[in-house]
């Protein structure tokens, strides 16, 4: 790895000037790189972007560069354990790499599949058939989709600096639109090696992928009406963002995903000998630890039935005692790093807020987790010990409001499926929801009181848990965003991703001139 990052743009790689920040390893606090502190003139990139990325890729049809996608797919994923040795730096254990790395990766596969079997080989998509609007049939309309002609800026968050740069990348290239990545600057490491190999495949048309490592100071000012602004991060960014008066007065498209208090539903019917409760309490597992639960569909609020909460602290305690928390590359670790000692400092602070309103069933913020890796240091790494906590009253209003963006998760007993409901929607727009019951009746109550605060939810019972994604998995044709809170975004979710980049117009005329505008799809 260089001393400082390089940042890719117009076609090259550019080293900064200035000595930069240090960025560390999660596990053990040693210095990997610096990336520069200093804003760049984003002009030039964002002019880059519309004059020759643009054009270059809309001469290729949607068929050819769901093609490109496929063939990016397969030169990262020949790499994917070079990623992973760098993404162990980050405070990912192997098996969270997957998630991010290859997680990352497969976004690429999916939409160059999609693209290639459902996208017309031209830059034309029709959206419905000829409509007339008169007796005779001689006038109509038809609706098109056609690739904006501006750059698609896309601010990431420090969590998956693979797959959040690749899951908006790959919808952004399908549609003809190219990208201009900004990390976060504490895995910034990671999205530079990646883009590294995207440059070297020389898979990719000029201009369409360039690489911000550094300040963004001066970037949204740039934005001009047909640039878009795609914004992965806390509320507070995203809110900054969206009602900056450079990206309002520009008319640039926004979209955010942002932070969000996550529920998962333990349904009424399940008691401790059914298959479900052993499937609920895994995946509360699964989720406070894989990547150290700093995902943003991570379940921060468990809703179990107010009877079940003992059974459910003990069989979680149980699972929770077992995970061995220690240097990501450690094959013993169950569980990882924060990504470094800022994020550790937050977590503490929200932990101690969320313990106003709750008991403290399992783990101290403060002290060596119960289970922790002999020669892993404490002091030097981000590490935290998995924290369950319960909740002494589930209409506390910390419960409802505190993103605790670690492993860190609190049961919270409901007594009734109105009650249920009225609490998560407390959660104000959230990613992801999910609920573990037999109980389809129950199961449909509850998706529909909750599906108007929700980008995705999730049901499992015995017989779909074997293939069940998860509740934490951001896959490329589900819906990824939410309402709210959650930013109001909508990523991913299959084509539905590749039409933000696209203009949709409604074209009148008679039949024979609207087939020749549609025919570019023929
Ligand atoms: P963050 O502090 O909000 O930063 C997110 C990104 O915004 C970073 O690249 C940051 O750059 C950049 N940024 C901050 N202020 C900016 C400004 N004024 N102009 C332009 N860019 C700006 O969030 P984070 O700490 O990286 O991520 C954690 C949060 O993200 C959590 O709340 C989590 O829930 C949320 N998240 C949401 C999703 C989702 O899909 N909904 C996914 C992952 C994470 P620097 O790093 O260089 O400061």
């Amino acid at each position: 790895m260089t001393d400082i990052l390089s940042s890719y743009l117009g076609g090259q790689w550019v080293a900064p000037t200035d000595e930069g920040t240090v960025l560390v390893d999660a596990a053990t606090g040693e210095p990997i790189t610096r990336i520069s502190a200093q804003p760049l003139d984003y002009a030039p990139v964002l002019d880059y972007a519309r004059t020759v990325g643009g054009p270059a890729l809309r001469e290729l049809t949607f068929t050819g560069r769901a093609a490109i996608l496929k063939q990016l797919g397969k030169y990262l994923s020949e790499r994917i354990p070079a990623f992973t040795e760098v993404s162990l730096r980050t405070g990912a254990t192997r098996r969270d790499a997957m998630v991010d790395v290859d997680g990352g990766i497969n976004a690429l596969f999916v939409y160059g599949s999609k693209g290639g079997r459902q996208l017309p080989d031209s830059n034309v998509l029709p959206d419905g058939d000829f409509e007339a609007l008169g007796k005779g049939g001689t006038f109509g309309v038809a609706h098109i989709l056609t690739p904006r002609t501006g750059a698609a800026v896309q601010i990431n968050a420090f969590n998956f600096p693979v797959w959040g740069m690749l899951e908006k990348f790959a919808p952004a290239f399908l549609a003809g639109v190219p990208s201009v990545v900004k990390p976060a600057s504490a895995t910034a490491y990671l999205t530079e090696t990646v883009v590294r190999a995207m440059v070297e495949s020389g898979l990719l048309p000029d201009g369409a992928l360039q690489l911000v490592c550094a300040r963004p100071d001066g970037l949204v000012e740039q934005l001009t009406a047909q640039d878009s602004l795609a914004v992965t991060g806390s509320y507070q960014t995203a809110a900054t963002l969206r009602t900056h008066p450079a990206v309002v007065a520009s008319g640039a498209r926004f979209t955010a995903e942002a932070d969000s208090l996550n529920s998962s539903v333990l349904g009424p019917d399940v008691s401790v000998d059914d298959p479900e409760f052993e499937v609920y309490v895994k995946g509360l597992v699964t989720e406070m630890t894989q990547k150290a639960g700093q995902k943003c569909t991570a379940i921060r609020r468990a809703f179990v039935p107010a009877a079940m909460v003992d059974a459910v602290a003990d069989a979680a305690v149980a699972r929770l005692q077992k995970v061995t928390v220690g240097p990501p590359a450690d094959e013993t670790s169950r569980m990882g790093a924060l990504a470094n000692q800022r994020q550790r400092a937050d977590v503490r602070e929200a932990v101690a807020r969320l313990q106003k309103a709750a008991d403290t069933v399992f783990g101290d913020p403060e002290s060596v987790p119960a289970n922790f890796a002999a020669g892993a240091d404490f002091a030097a790494g981000a590490f935290l010990s998995p924290i369950l906590l319960r909740a002494t009253d589930p209409n506390r209003e910390e419960l409802h409001e505190i993103e605790a963006f670690g492993p860190v998760a609190t049961l919270i007993p409901y007594q009734s499926a109105e009650q249920l409901a009225a609490l998560i929607a407390r959660g104000n727009g959230s990613l992801a929801a999910s609920l573990v019951t037999h109980d389809d009746a129950f199961a449909a109550q509850v998706v529909l009181a909750a599906a108007p605060w929700h980008g995705r939810i999730l049901v499992v019972n015995r017989d779909s848990a074997g293939e069940s994604t998860g509740h934490g998995a951001a896959v490329a044709q589900a819906v990824h965003g939410g309402p709210g809170r959650a930013g109001g975004g909508e990523e991913l979710g299959g084509l539905r991703a590749v039409e933000h980049y696209l203009q949709r117009t409604a074209v009148q005329g008679g039949p024979d001139v609207i087939a020749a505008v549609v025919g570019g799809a023929q």
